[in-house]
C-alpha cells in the first residue's frame, strides 16, 4: 500500500477504476469498480496518488478516535482500580 504522508495537503476524490481485465463484467458494463477514494498530493512537482479504500480517511479516523477513546476509559478505570488498591 501507498504511504500517504501526514504532512502534506491531501486532497480526497471519490473514483471508479477499470482493472483492465477484458473478461470483467463490471468494466464492460459501466465504469468500472467502485467508487474508492484515492488520495493525491504532491511531492515537489510530481502529483502521487494513493488508494485508500471505500471508507473516507476522516470516517476510518473518527472510528479509530472513537476506539482509540474507548480503550483510553478503559485504561483511566483500570488506573484508577489500581490506586484505590495502594
Ligand atoms: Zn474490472
Amino acid at each position: 500500500m501507498t504511504n500517504i504522508p501526514s504532512d502534506q495537503h491531501i486532497t480526497y476524490q471519490l473514483q471508479y477504476r477499470k482493472c483492465g481485465k477484458p473478461s470483467c463484467s463490471t468494466c464492460k458494463a459501466g465504469q468500472g469498480h467502485g467508487p474508492y477514494w484515492y488520495a493525491y498530493w504532491r511531492e515537489g512537482s510530481r502529483l502521487r496518488s494513493g488508494y485508500i479504500g471505500k471508507v473516507h480517511p476522516n470516517a476510518q479516523k473518527q472510528a479509530e478516535a472513537e476506539a482509540a477513546r474507548a480503550t483510553a476509559k478503559l485504561l483511566t478505570k483500570e488506573y484508577a482500580a489500581a490506586s484505590a488498591a495502594h
